[in-house]
Parts: structure tokens; C-alpha cells; sequence
């Protein structure tokens, strides 16, 4: 029994410490820099759709950057555009 709960907390402790770490990783990655041409956006919502770490939204039917500090330069939203409204750029 002992050792089962050992191994409970251990996971529990684990786990805090893996979010943390990843949280601080995120925040490390955010090394991008995103330009929108708002001119050729349609409002297609593609970029936000498939953007892994909720960077973008919408506002006012145009796309919008809501929190480039979670932007991982992953580049998905630039590739699927089908406007070329976005581009990213690797700092
Ligand atoms: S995918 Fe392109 S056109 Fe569609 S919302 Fe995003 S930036 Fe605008
Ligand atoms: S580069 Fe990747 S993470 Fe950054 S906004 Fe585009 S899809 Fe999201």
C-alpha cells in the first residue's frame, strides 16, 4: 500500500513540475514575429482553426493576434493561408 501512494504523490509532483517546465519552454519559444495583411484577409478563420497553440483569433471578421508569446514559428498558419495574409518570421 505504501508504496502505491509513494508512486500516487511522485506522479502528482511529476506532473506539476513537467506543466511548469513546459510552460517556461512555451514562453522560451516564442520567438516569432507575426505580420497580418489585413488588405487580404477574408476571414476564412483557416489560420486560426489550425494553429496549435491558439495564437490567433478573429476581430472584426479579420485576423488577429491574441497572444504572440504562445507562438511556437510552427509556420501552419503562413503554409495554409490561402491569401497570403500572414507571414511569420523566425527571430
Ligand atoms: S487563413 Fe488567411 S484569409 Fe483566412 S482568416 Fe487566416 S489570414 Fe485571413
Ligand atoms: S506560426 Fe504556428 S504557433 Fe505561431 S501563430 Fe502561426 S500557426 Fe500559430
Amino acid at each position: 500500500m505504501q508504496p502505491l501512494l509513494t508512486l500516487q504523490k511522485f506522479k502528482k509532483e511529476y506532473n506539476k513540475k513537467s506543466i511548469s517546465i513546459l510552460k517556461i519552454w512555451g514562453c522560451a519559444m516564442a520567438k516569432s514575429e507575426i505580420k497580418i495583411h489585413k488588405e487580404r484577409c477574408k476571414g476564412c478563420e483557416i489560420c486560426v482553426v489550425l494553429c496549435p497553440a491558439q495564437v490567433l483569433d478573429m476581430q472584426d471578421f479579420k485576423v488577429h493576434i491574441a497572444d504572440i508569446e504562445k507562438c511556437t514559428a510552427c509556420m501552419q498558419c503562413e503554409l495554409r493561408c490561402p491569401d497570403f495574409a500572414i507571414e511569420v518570421t523566425r527571430l
